[in-house]
């Protein structure tokens, strides 16, 4: 038996996992690709988006909770194992947290490559996954430091000379960058408006800078899209009301609008028809009852016993 394909993806915050490549992962899970997460920060910073979830309890321990939720998460996807780099969400540029001593985005480099070099040498995954170099869309400090470390560390891991108290050199074979793409954002907006729905893409989608044009790789996730929704349900602190919102739930909810939809035309169809053979009933009632009184009946009623006997 050849050896399992290995995997390890690296995210800035937990619920980065879910709303990046999950259903992609998920996939190769089922492919029996082994698969690890790396997430670099606590998620500190998390806007608690949930109301429900708002609780002094929550606010007062947001990394533990965030921590429960990412491995809820990993789990649902398929992560067989989850590290975390150990860094402090940076929060929002220019916000306060940026000074935090203890943030991601203030790691010295050396030192974070460092880590994550570690890990890979510890899991030896084929194929990484992390974020892209050309970050227009959202400048969040902890997604252009992810691809900040994931670079050197794809060296630097297969390389004997460094890092060499961190375990044996291992050299992944490829390195890709996920993105997001503009043309599938716009054939899930022209689903929603061609199914009567409000779209949940609202002009920032649209002139935000479009990286289609570097997309080199497509991964095939029909029947792996649920596992987003549900990894990113699992994100309840962070995300659950978000989800409407936002349009996470889209494929979920376009799928029951056409599934409604089909129903309704078809009952539409159905009443049509039942009308219609009401109507006829009804017409030719009311030509019996003229044409037809009693004693014709009974004719009528001669005959018919006459056809039985065919
Ligand atoms: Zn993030």
């Amino acid at each position: 038996m050849t050896a399992p394909l290995r995997l390890l993806t690296v995210h800035a915050h937990p619920d980065d996992e879910a709303s990046k490549g999950s259903s992609t992962v998920a996939r190769y899970r089922d492919e029996g690709v082994e698969s690890s997460l790396v997430c670099c920060t606590g998620g500190e910073e998390g806007d608690i988006l949930n109301k429900a979830a708002d609780s002094p309890e929550v606010r007062a321990d947001l990394g533990t909770v965030r921590r429960r939720e990412l491995q809820r998460a990993a789990d649902i996807i398929g992560y067989e194992h989850v590290h975390m780099l150990g860094y402090r969400d940076s929060g929002m540029k220019d916000t306060p947290s940026n000074d935090h001593p203890d943030s991601f985005h203030r790691a010295p480099l050396d030192e974070a490559v460092g880590r994550l070099v570690a890990i890979i040498r510890q899991r030896r995954p084929h194929v990484i996954v992390t974020y892209a170099d050309d970050q227009q869309g959202y400048q969040h400090p902890d997604h252009v430091k992810v691809n900040d470390i994931s670079v050197p560390a794809f060296t630097a891991a297969g390389d004997p000379d460094a890092y060499g108290d961190l375990g044996e050199p291992w050299q992944p074979l490829k390195m890709y960058y996920t993105t997001w793409s503009r043309a599938r954002i716009k054939a899930m907006h022209d689903k929603f408006i061609e199914l009567g729905l409000e779209s949940p893409y609202g002009e920032g989608w649209f002139t935000r800078p479009s990286t289609d044009d570097k997309v080199t790789t497509r991964v095939e996730i029909s029947g792996y899209y649920q596992v987003r929704v549900d990894a990113l349900l699992a994100q309840t602190a962070e995300f659950n009301t978000a989800l409407n919102a936002a349009g996470a739930r889209v494929a979920g909810d376009v799928q029951k609008a056409a599934a409604l939809r089909a129903q309704l035309a078809a009952a539409q169809k159905q009443l049509a028809a039942i009308k219609a053979a009401a109507a006829a009933a009804s017409k030719a009632a009311g030509n019996q009852s003229k044409a037809t009184p009693a004693p014709t009946y009974a004719t009528t009623g001669a005959s018919g016993g006459a056809g039985g006997d065919d």
